[in-house]
Formats: structure tokens, sequence, C-alpha cells
């Protein structure tokens, strides 16, 4: 006779789903279908039927996904290749376009070399872990507001790990002069903070570790694109990009289509290649994908249209939200939070935004941000209009006023 024990398993899994319904953060995805030529409008899709939307969250931030040029490149290179790339990047997956793609954004960061992975993700995740397993007794140090993809490399590089306040440089340089300078070293953080839209002092740990010797690892995956004088990065911008050893980045983003990489020296790009499983063994970009890629990035190197937009759009958003008095949260980027602090109010205002007032902002949420710092993240983009803030402001009034949410009472604190 076989157990029949497949019901406690289900409890298990029901059990897992209640408490992340008891905690308000049950996760619904609105089905959306994007059409091309219309970003940022797209249709939701519910059982009644198909809707009209403005979408405000989208982290396609420059609306390249529809850029001509980039689906021509997709295309026309379908046609040529047709759909899958047949294989790992070991059997069969290395395509020319691929190849193309690396070099393009070796020239981005102005590095030897790149790698591209199937996801900025994995890149984070398969990089940081065989860095660190490649550097003997090697000490990861860690910003506290890091990606779960970062946290997820630092896991699986099971080396010792110190975390250091967001964006603390005296905290930064505590944990370095603690670990001394025999150790390997390895520091890994963002440029900009995707939830806060703040930015990293890149000159200043840049400088820390030198003085300490350490390795450095920047995630740019919310900046690659957007700033710097051809798309390079906040490091682009602030002319540090030759100081730090490893950049990291992703396609899926400004960029508009789909995979991760790495920028750096060499050796150290090619130790990841022949050391990382998150590399080896996974099927590579469709080479269609990677003609997408270089066409978006080859087109937002030359062009600073896009950029200038983007800080025209997200400059005239904050400051049609806070001459509502909607409490936007300090911001130095292109990403506008506007803090709600608690789950369940923030889940009904983006309810009520979407089947009131046709605009779709994904509620933001514990584990990505603390508890209590529940948030709206919105994204502006070039292709939102004059008119588009208009009713976005007028909309977020309404939801406050209609829900009682506390507008902005004097400072407004960021989250941390
Ligand atoms: C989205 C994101 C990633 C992962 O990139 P994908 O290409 O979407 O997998 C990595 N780091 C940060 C900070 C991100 O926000």
């Amino acid at each position: 006779m076989t157990p029949d024990r497949s019901l406690d398993y289900r409890d298990a899994f029901r059990a897992a789903l209640d408490q992340v319904a008891a905690e308000k953060r049950y996760r619904v995805f609105a089905e959306l279908e994007r059409m091309a030529g219309r970003f940022p409008r797209a249709l939701w899709h519910t059982e009644g039927g198909a809707r009209e939307v403005v979408v405000w969250c989208s982290n396609d931030y420059l609306g390249m996904g529809q850029h001509p040029d980039v689906m021509a490149a997709f295309c026309e290179r379908a046609r040529i290749s047709g759909v899958g790339a047949g294989g790992t990047r070991n059997i069969s997956g290395t395509s020319h376009p691929l190849v193309a793609l690396e070099a393009e954004l070796a020239d981005l960061h102005g590095k030897e070399r790149a790698l591209v992975f199937t996801s900025g993700f994995i890149s984070n995740e398969a990089t940081i872990s065989t860095l660190a397993g490649l550097l003997p007794d090697c000490l990861i140090l860690s910003d506290a507001f890091n990606h779960a993809s970062m946290i997820e490399g630092v896991r699986r590089g099971r080396c010792d790990k110190r975390i250091f306040r967001h964006n603390d440089v005296e905290h930064l340089e505590d944990l370095l002069r603690e670990a001394g300078t025999e150790r390997p070293k390895l520091i890994a953080f963002e440029s900009v903070y995707s939830m806060d839209g703040d930015v990293a002092p890149i000159g200043r740990i840049c400088d820390l570790a030198e003085r300490y010797g350490a390795m450095t690892y920047l995630d740019e995956v919310h900046a690659v694109g957007m700033y710097g004088a051809r798309g390079g990065g906040i490091a682009e911008r602030d002319g540090e990009a030759g100081r730090i050893d490893v950049i990291e980045g992703t396609l899926a983003k400004a960029f508009g289509c789909l995979g991760g990489y790495i920028a750096g020296d060499e050796v150290i790009v090619d130790a990841v290649r022949c050391h990382a499983p998150g590399f080896i063994f996974t099927t590579a970009l469709p080479p269609a994908v990677a003609a997408a890629a270089t066409a978006s990035i080859r087109h937002l190197k030359r062009s600073p249209r896009e950029r200038e937009a983007l800080a025209r759009q997200a400059a005239r958003t904050k400051g049609r939200l806070w001459a509502r008095g909607l409490p936007v949260m300090a911001s130095q980027t292109h990403i506008v939070p506007v803090l709600v602090g608690d789950p369940d109010l923030c889940k009904q205002a983006s309810d009520r935004l979407l089947e009131r007032h046709g605009i779709y902002i994904q509620p933001i949420n514990f584990p990505t941000v603390p508890r209590g710092t529940e948030r709206l993240r919105i994204s502006p983009g070039p292709l939102h209009s004059d008119e588009m803030i208009e009713q976005l402001a007028e909309a977020l009034d309404e939801v406050w006023q209609a829900l009682d949410i506390p507008f902005a009472g004097g400072v407004v604190a960021a989250a941390g």
C-alpha cells in the first residue's frame, strides 16, 4: 500500500500562500498586452474584456523595446537565423551576433571584455559567487540595499560577508579596516538603487577600495543607457568607470531587450566564462535578441535625446506630484517613489488607480522594500506626455484622498 502524502504536501504550500496573504503581500499580476508604437499605453486584459491603460511602472525606461531600429534588427536576424540559440555557449550557442554584442558592451564601458548571460539576475548571481569562490579566503562587503540577485551571489559564494549600511562609506571603511589589507575583498554595490532612486558615492567607494586593496563590483542595471554621455551608466557620468573592476548591467531595462552582462579586464571575465555554472550550463541568448540589444546600445551611444527627455519628464512628474502635496520620496534619478507606508493601502491604491483611472502602477511591498515603507514606484519616461503626467497627478490626488493616505507633511523621510 502506498501512503497518500500528496495532501500533506499541498497543505505546506497552502500555508506558505496563506502566510503571504496574511501579510497583505500576495502577488497579483495585471495581465497586460504591450503594443509596439503605442507605449506606454497597453491593453489590460480582465475577465470583462480588454481595456487601454497607461503603464507607469515599466522598466523599459526609454521605450527602446519598440524602437524601430531595435525591432528591425530583431526581425531581420530572426529571419536569417531563426528563433532559438541552438545550445549553450560551449555547445553551438556562441553566435556571431552574440560576439558582436559583447564587443559593443566592452566598448560601452571602456573595458577589455564583456560577457553576456541570459539575464541580469543570472549575471549577478553567477559572477559574484564565482569571483568569491576563486579568491582564497575572500570577504565580500555588500551594501545593505543590494538587489536579491547580488544577495544570491554572495550566499552562493560561501565566503565571509559583511553588510555595510546603505551608501555609508564610513561604515564601509570600518569594515575594510577591520578586515585588514591581507585578505582579498570584494565590494559589491549598485549605482542607482531602483526602489529609492538614490545614487552610490562611486568615487568615494573606489578611493576606499584602492586604499584597502579591494575589488569593486558595480551593478549599473538601472543606469545603463540612461546616464553618461554614451549611456555607460553613472560610473561613466562620474568619470569613475575606469576604477571599477567589474561593471554589471542588463539588456532588459533601458535597452528594452533581454539578457545581462558583465564588463571588465580580460582575465576576470575569462575566469567567469570558464568557471560559472550559471553561464556554462544554460542555453545562450537567441541571435535575434542579441542583434536587437546591439542595435539598442548603438542607438543610445549616439543619441542623447532619450536621456534628455527622461530627465525632463522625471523632473516634471516629481514637480507635479509635489505641487499636490503627494509624499514623493527624495530621489536623485528618474525613479519617482511615492510613500504609502502600509501594504494593504498600497495594494488598494494600485487597484483603484487601475480600475478608476486606467493607470497601472504595481504596489511595492516587503521584502522588496522594508516594512512600513511600502510605496508606489513610478518610472516616467520620454514617451509619457505632459498630459499623461497631469492625469497621473490628478489620479493620485483622488486616490490619496479616497483612501485617506497621508499626504506629505513637512519632510518626507527616505526609506532606510
Ligand atoms: C532587475 C535587476 C536585476 C536583474 O536584471 P534582469 O535582467 O531583469 O534579470 C539586477 N540588479 C538590479 C538592481 C535589478 O533591479
